[in-house]
């Protein structure tokens, strides 16, 4: 599944997703524009929750909300049953606002302010997940202060490197996210954990990165936490048998890419429970799960208008869109990969089945070269002033036209909760879709919205 589950090409040659036209959706509402299907998001929810439903482990599915947070987005993960990770008090603030439990909320972040703790406590968050010293003591006093016992978890690094990219490999030894096992760091937050009176710690969590391909490290990973829990347990008596292995879980967004499925994550994982829990000598209660991109990445895609087409010939063509960096930094931060469409005269794909291009004259992205088609290479580029504002290089697509719609697949995560208003953009609107309906998830900003806290020149 490269684009959503739902996607289609209706009978004028226009793609479709959640059996809404893209032609309809941009008359509707304005590019550029996310469209969230509501379909895909609750397939993966309901995979994550089947698939880890072990009978000998007990599980909970935790969405990483800052992949995409919304009131929406979280309200829909909680019809689902998932429970929510924020990392921010902007983001518990959303999950609070949206109804969600909180004792279904998992409160991350390496430098909580004391702000943001008074907050959570205040909330009854479930569960804190403690990243430093610092913080340990903090939550303890504060949660004395308020005559409160505070659960929590410990942030551990595994000092497994994830093999994707460096910005979002967070499990190894120099990371900063975490106490570390190898140093014997976190054996001494347990400790101190034990001893501190208004803290119950109740389980350890590491997370070693994101877009992960190879599942394997998820086997060294709880190899790793099953043996430290284990030694740490008969160092300190504490009882640790809860075991948060994060997020990381890897998407398609070529047509190339080979991520695991859910369901064979879930097998891995518990295959790896079933080892290490008896090697390890220690017994585990339950297993806990983050998934973010692999929840919201396939269900959204950003749908643009192509304005200016720029030939600089034998050198490069361009279409430059509506938007750009400032709604999806991806490219410019991972140099991250994407796919794009020409939606309002797709017939060139043939067939979109399980939201992949099958049949057509041109699978997309592919270099193949069809002469029935025009193709053309282009860089489709964004509107801000940075050349650096590239969304996708060496696309090969039918001759482009002003105005044409341009769909760009696999936007549902870290796309809308990374944009920004640079260049004075307004942040685009959200629109979910569903069985043939569309309706508003985020209001597009105006213009006012740019300025609405901006004060004059003096006092
Ligand atoms: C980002 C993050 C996740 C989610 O990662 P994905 O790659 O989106 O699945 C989970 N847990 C923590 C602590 C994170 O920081």
């Amino acid at each position: 599944m490269l684009l959503p589950v739902t996607a289609g090409i209706n009978n004028e040659g226009r793609i479709t997703i959640g059996g809404c036209d893209t032609g309809d959706l941009k008359s509707g509402y304005g590019t550029p524009l996310y469209i969230m299907d509501i379909a895909t998001v609750k397939m993966q929810c309901e995979k994550y929750i089947n698939s880890f439903a072990f009978k000998d482990f007990e599980s909970e599915i935790i969405y990483a909300s800052k992949a995409f947070c919304s009131l929406a987005m979280c309200q829909l993960v909680k019809q689902q049953g998932l429970s929510i990770d924020v990392s921010t008090g902007g983001e518990l603030f959303i999950a609070i606002r949206s109804g969600f439990d909180p004792g279904k909320i998992y409160f991350h972040g390496n430098n909580k302010s004391a702000d943001e703790i008074n907050f959570g406590i205040d909330y009854k968050v479930g569960t804190f997940i403690v990243d430093s010293f610092e913080e340990l003591e903090a939550v303890n006093e504060i949660a004395g202060q308020k005559e409160c016992i505070q659960k929590i978890m410990l942030r551990i690094t595994p000092g497994i490197k994830a093999h994707t990219h460096k910005y979002i490999q967070t499990g190894a030894i120099e990371s900063k996210f975490g106490f570390g096992i190898q140093s014997g760091i976190a054996l001494e937050a347990v400790k101190k954990a034990a001893d501190l009176e208004n803290i119950k710690l109740i389980g350890v969590h590491a997370h070693i990165g994101s877009q992960i391909f190879n599942i394997e490290v998820y086997d060294s990973l709880i190899d790793v936490m099953t043996s430290f829990m284990a030694e740490a347990s008969k160092k300190t008596g504490a009882s640790l048998n809860h075991l948060n292995i994060g997020g990381g879980l890897g998407i398609k967004y070529m047509p190339d890419d080979r991520p695991a499925s859910i369901e064979d994550f879930a097998e891995l994982v518990h295959n790896a429970l079933l080892k290490y829990t008896k090697k390890n000598d220690i017994k585990i209660e339950k297993i806990y799960l983050e998934p973010g991109r692999s929840i919201a990445g396939n269900a959204g895609t950003t749908l643009y208008e192509a304005g200016t087409i720029k030939e600089i010939p034998q050198i490069k063509n361009y279409i430059a869109i509506d938007g750009g960096m400032s709604d999806n930094i991806r490219p410019v931060l991972y140099q991250a990969k994407y796919n794009a469409f020409i939606a309002g005269r797709a017939s060139y794909l043939g067939e979109i089945k399980d939201g992949e291009a099958v049949g057509g004259a041109s699978p997309a992205g592919s270099t193949s070269t069809l002469a029935n088609f025009n193709e053309k290479k282009y860089n489709i580029v964004g509107k801000h002033c940075e050349s650096g504002d590239v969304i996708i290089e060496d696309i090969m697509l039918p001759e482009a036209r002003k105005g044409d719609l341009l769909l760009v697949a696999a936007t549902g995560a870290y796309c809308y909760s990374m944009s920004s208003n640079y260049n004075g953009q307004p942040k685009s609107a959200v629109v979910a879709v569903e069985d043939g309906k569309s309706w508003v998830w985020v209001d597009r900003q105006s213009y006012e919205d740019l300025y609405m806290r901006d004060r004059k020149l003096y006092e």
